[in-house]
């Protein structure tokens, strides 16, 4: 197949095509081996792309970048989900921003105290190729009725909303494009109004040995605005280093009393009553990085 029609980040080796993720900065890379390319497209906001790899599952691909693979994916699904959910007594109402790949949103569902979901993804496209191409990801059948997409800015739609959800959760892609604003101050300050009194917000803040300014921000910005943040940390080898970082920021003090009690009987593959506690457990050069 010609380079044109695997697009950006597609590189053609004696053996065949393989994507690569490259960390310029630091010299690095990571290639995945793929078998076929599934899908492409260009929509209104990106390039779109799915791909069977040789040893990953299909991946879902934005801008050249690997955002999800059937082989790890459901690890960040879980840790951004589970974590924010089990750490709020009744998180009734939720609002997940970007996910277009639907494994957050999967993940919510499992919980019956969630009345609704307000998945708010800036590109439809993202949605309804991940429900045609990848649904061992985003499922199959009729989404879950609690589930309300709209199709617009995350950053636009909080903006609106006072005092609405228990949980926000922000799945979004890298601080490029539509997601930069995902990772300002007007954009943080606007959910934590969304957010009802004893709300609780997370977010994905990017790998520490990376982009340690992209986690030092976000933490030191929501500090600003929640009286609780804390960082957490889960092994995604998907993403270029394997160490991927969460921020929690909530409106109440202890978030994490009574979180293991809440985890139980839950239908997961990574999250357990073991690794909720740990993953806050940090090596010391994050605490270093952290100013801790
Ligand atoms: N798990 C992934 C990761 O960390 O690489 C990201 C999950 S998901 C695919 C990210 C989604 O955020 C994309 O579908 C993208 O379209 C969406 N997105 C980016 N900017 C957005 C915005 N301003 N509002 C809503 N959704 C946005």
């Amino acid at each position: 197949m010609e380079k044109e029609q695997y697009g950006q980040g597609y590189v053609r080796r004696e053996d065949g095509w393989w994507l690569s993720d490259t960390e310029e900065e630091y010299g690095f890379q990571v290639q995945w081996k793929v078998k076929s390319l599934l899908h492409r497209e260009k929509s209104d906001f990106q390039e779109i792309s799915v791909i069977e790899t040789e040893g990953f599952g299909r991946a879902l691909v934005l801008d050249g970048i690997v955002q999800t693979t059937e082989r790890d994916g459901w690890i960040y699904n879980e840790m951004i989900t589970h974590i924010p959910l089990a750490a709020h007594p009744n998180p009734s109402a939720v609002c997940i921003i970007g996910g277009g790949d639907c494994g957050a949103v999967r993940e919510t569902v499992k919980y019956p105290a969630v009345k609704r979901v307000d998945m708010v993804e800036i590109d439809p496209r993202v949605v309804s190729v991940c429900r045609s191409f990848l649904p061992s990801i985003a499922g199959e059948g009729e989404p879950d009725p609690r589930i309300r997409f709209l199709y617009e800015d995350g950053a636009a739609f909080v903006k609106e909303k006072k005092g609405e959800y228990d949980v926000i959760i922000v799945d979004s892609s890298d601080p490029v494009g539509p997601a930069k604003v995902l990772f300002e101050e007007p954009f943080y300050r606007d959910v934590h109004r969304a957010l009802k009194d004893d709300g609780i917000m997370v977010c994905q803040s990017e790998s520490p040995v990376f982009h340690p300014r992209v986690l030092t921000k976000v933490r030191d910005t929501l500090k600003t605005l929640f009286p609780d943040v804390r960082t957490y940390l889960a092994t995604i080898p998907t993403y270029p280093g394997g160490i991927w970082s969460f921020t929690l920021a909530s409106k109440r003090t202890d978030p994490l009393d009574g979180i293991e009690e809440r985890l139980r009987d839950k239908d997961t593959r990574y999250v357990n009553r073991d690794i909720v506690r740990s993953s806050f457990r940090l090596p010391n050069y994050v605490r270093e990085l952290l100013g801790e």
